[in-house]
């Protein structure tokens, strides 16, 4: 068991929490993190993607709308490598009432967010593909953001500020001492997933920042006063930047209504429903099937295009009395920073919740204001002047800078991953400052196997730079290759349907009828694999489905002597596996 002091832990490591231990260690506290995945491997990665404008929420809930357009202007200075700013429209399409239109025009005066009517055909010229019989459409700032980018940022800087944050960490217990109302939390207990060590860390005050989890942690220090429900929603990838602004459907906010364009791909999202598990979140086919008609709804033709990816995530929303249990779409999107020596006379703690992955930093900022209020102790919030490392004001990152910088390195530099331009020397850059890395965390900051091949050509590759650099040896890497590839499955078998069953086919018959991947002889999972959010890597994991798909996959001919045999066969095989859908 190994002993530790801090001021502050914070446990959760996503943006929130991350936000929380840059702007405390920023303040000249000390400050330890804990996260028991990977960061923003929780809600933080796998949310929409969309940097607010504030416009969604100028009718709905105006304040929330007023933090987003503030918030949204900082996090493109301070995380500007993180931030693409695309603009953004909202559009009344032919199924939507003109009247809320109005609305959103009084809303955004009301709220200071920054909107302009376009007429239908400057925005057609500026989006080809909109729906040609929309009848207003309107420009604001909403920007596309690189959840883990951002998060890294964040940490890099919380480290360069002295915060020790320590990943694959799981918070096992809360130590209070003292009885009713005269109550402190003293210290937390970790286990170490990948180090299979105990810690105990004492401290003054721990900052509860574990997402849709939060009333679990609270719960551990025998905490009532928190109830944090887990609302989830679904997106999906296409494999083309079908637009070049965020695409918003101009109605109160609903399923389906926005469009992203993020990286190489675009993401329709989102839905909104009540689970009571946020390790298990299920990609229902209903709501797949949802998401293609909205986006048929916003660009013609959306139904044909090659869906390459799909995940879900959990907001974590606070419990709003005036709203039933189950309506998680009318539950408030604005933050909760809970004070529980105020609420319930268990000194330090705070509960931080809501809010959006737009406004990261000031919820950040209102949570170490408590701290310090809870320590007593004065110091200014600087998180809004500073960039984070590697990033630098005015230079946001664009779509195009990968390409840029292929076409200076293609004659020196090998490219590993192709849909997104990953090279060789990106690939290990990272795996010597993480050492540690799974395939996934690597993927996660390098979006390699994120493109349309979803990990065929180049998983082979990551795993064979792995094994020549002498970082693991064939065994190891065969079963981080595996582990790779399942939560690229879990997150394709729910849309496998048209051309992305001919690339499924494809990677299966490369890795598994060349490479005979299952069948080689592999290391045991790690231990890091089995912690509970390894079953929910992009969606609830099936493996009743998953066995069935492979084996739909399996019966198709393997690349041996009978496949000349077999050829005729293909052409029906082929055509069957298309009828193949989620
Ligand atoms: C479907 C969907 C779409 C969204 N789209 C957008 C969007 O486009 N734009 C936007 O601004 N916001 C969006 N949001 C909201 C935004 O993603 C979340 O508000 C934000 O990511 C929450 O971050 P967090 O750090 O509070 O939680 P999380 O990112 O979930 O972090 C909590 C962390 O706590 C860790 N944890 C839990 N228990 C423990 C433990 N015992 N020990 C250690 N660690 C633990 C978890 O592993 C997790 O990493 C979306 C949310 C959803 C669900």
């Amino acid at each position: 068991m190994r002993a530790m002091t801090a001021d502050v832990v914070v446990v959760g490591g996503g943006a929130t929490g991350v936000g929380v231990a840059r702007d405390a260690a920023m303040r000249g506290l000390s400050v330890v993190l804990l996260e028991r995945a990977d960061l923003a491997q929780g809600t933080s990665g796998r949310f929409h993607g969309l940097l607010h404008s504030g416009g969604r929420y100028v009718v709905s809930d105006p304040g929330s709308a007023r933090e987003c357009a503030e918030e949204n202007a900082i996090v493109s200075r301070v995380h500007a490598d993180a931030v693409e700013r695309t603009g953004g429209m909202f559009v009344v399409t032919p199924e939507d009432d003109l009247e809320f239109s109005d609305r959103f025009l009084i809303g955004a005066q009301e709220t200071g967010v920054a909107c302009e009517e376009l007429s239908l055909s400057e925005a057609l010229r500026l989006e080809p593909r909109l729906n040609p019989g929309i009848k207003r459409a309107f420009a604001v700032n909403d920007a596309a953001v690189d959840g883990w980018q951002m998060v890294w940022g964040a940490a890099r800087s919380a480290r360069a500020h002295g915060a020790e944050i320590l990943t694959y960490h799981e918070v096992t217990d809360l130590v209070v001492e003292g009885e009713g109302e005269d109550r402190r939390v003293v210290a937390v207990r970790a286990h170490g997933l990948k180090t299979g060590e105990d810690l105990t860390i004492s401290c003054a005050m721990v900052v509860n920042a574990a997402g849709p989890w939060g009333g679990r942690l609270a719960a551990m220090a025998g905490s009532e006063a928190v109830e944090i429900v887990a609302g989830a929603g679904i997106m999906i990838a296409v494999n083309h930047r079908l637009v070049n602004h965020v695409i918003n459907r101009c109605v109160y906010p609903a399923d389906g209504d926005i469009l992203v364009p993020d990286h190489t791909v675009s993401i329709i999202g989102t839905t909104d429903s009540r689970i009571p598990d946020p390790d298990h979140i299920p990609i229902p086919r209903e709501e797949v099937a949802q998401m293609l008609d909205a986006g048929e709804v916003l660009i013609p033709g959306f139904r044909q295009t090659r869906l390459v990816h799909a995940w879900a995530g959990a907001r974590p929303l606070v419990r709003d009395k005036r709203v039933s249990g189950t309506d998680t779409r009318h539950m408030s999107r604005g933050m909760t920073v809970l004070r529980h020596s105020e609420a319930e006379g268990l000194a330090g703690l705070i509960t931080v919740a809501g809010g959006k992955l737009t406004t990261y930093r000031l919820m950040a900022k209102n949570t170490v204001d408590a701290v310090c209020a809870e320590l007593g102790v004065e110091r200014p919030c600087t998180t809004d002047t500073e960039s984070v490392p590697g990033s630098e004001s005015g230079h946001n990152y664009r779509i195009t800078h990968r390409l840029a910088a292929r076409e200076q390195d293609r004659l020196e530099d090998q490219i590993i991953c192709e849909c997104e331009l990953v090279t060789r020397k990106m690939l290990t850059d990272l795996m010597d400052e993480q050492p540690d890395a799974s395939f996934d965390d690597l993927r996660r900051q390098l979006r390699i196997g994120m493109g349309p091949c979803q990990g065929g050509f180049c998983a082979a590759r990551v795993a064979g730079v792995h094994v020549c650099q002498g970082r693991t040896d064939a065994a190891e890497a065969t079963e981080l290759l595996r582990t790779f590839l399942r939560h690229r499955w879990i997150g394709l078998w729910s849309i496998l349907h048209g051309e992305q069953v001919r690339e499924a086919a494809l990677d299966f018959w490369m890795l598994q009828g060349t490479l005979d991947v299952e069948d080689l002889p592999a290391a045991a999972a790690p231990a890091a694999a089995a912690t509970p959010i390894e079953n929910a890597e992009d969606g609830e994991q099936r493996p009743d489905e998953l066995a069935e798909a492979l084996a739909a996959l399996a019966a198709a001919p393997r690349l041996d002597a009978e496949a000349a045999a077999l050829a005729g066969a293909t052409h029906a095989t082929a055509a069957a596996n298309q009828e193949v859908r989620a």
